[in-house]
């Protein structure tokens, strides 16, 4: 008898999967919200988060896990920013993080008392759709300094993500990015989609962003 095999990529994914659902029922059963941030490279991931630890580090206790393939600089901007639990995962290589890696830092983090918990995935938009991380939702990031057809080409991401940012509107002027299409052709994959159109560098459109993660550390 030939044993159906079950290939080996597939395994990954199989016990990615219930690790991540250890992780899932660990925060939630915390009352921690857990972002799980996704985009190409340069969207402003660390920037947003920048900016958010800024803005709302004395009234929501916040935690950032940074992955990275190479060096800890997002990690130390971060920490720089003002935040307080930032832990950096350097892949080594790999272009996602996967849910074993998270599960490592949560081993490690004093988790008491946290409000939110991001996760800055590495700048990719193809595996990280594949691999869950226990977080609560994805927040995928575009700018519109990258080429307006990302929901087009990547639609994967954008269908596992329960809202999308699009940053660097400062700079819609400059750029042949056209919004209105990218929210369009987005919400056409995902009609659940939570827009916020905003600017890290200016901080227009900032606020809303803000408010809405307020609400969300209070009802968890
Ligand atoms: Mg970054
Ligand atoms: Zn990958």
């Amino acid at each position: 008898m030939i044993a159906r095999k079950i290939p080996i990529q597939k395994k990954v994914l199989i016990e990615n999967d219930r690790l991540a659902g250890v992780i899932r029922a660990e925060l939630t059963e915390r009352g921690i919200i857990s972002l799980n941030l996704v985009s190409s490279p340069g969207s402003g991931k660390t920037s947003l988060l920048e900016k958010t630890i800024g803005a709302l580090g004395t009234e929501i206790n916040m935690a950032v896990i940074a992955g990275d393939v190479q060096t800890e600089n997002d990690a130390d901007r971060l920490k720089r920013a003002g935040g307080k639990i930032v832990w950096p995962v350097v892949t080594g290589g790999a272009c996602h993080l996967d849910a074993r890696m998270v599960g490592r830092v949560l081993d490690e983090l004093n988790l008491n008392g946290l409000d939110i918990l991001f996760i800055e995935n590495v700048g990719n938009l193809v595996c990280p759709s594949n691999y869950d991380l226990g977080e609560d939702m994805k927040v995928i990031l575009v700018s519109v300094t990258e080429g307006d057809d990302k929901p087009l080409k990547y639609p994967a991401m954008f269908r596992k993500s329960s809202v999308m940012i699009i940053n660097k509107i400062d700079l819609r002027d400059y750029c042949e990015f056209d919004i209105e299409r990218v929210k369009e052709n987005a919400l056409r994959i995902n009609g659940g989609l939570r827009i916020f159109e905003l600017s890290c560098r200016t901080g227009e459109g900032l606020d809303s962003w803000f408010d809405w993660l307020k609400k969300l550390s209070r009802n968890p």
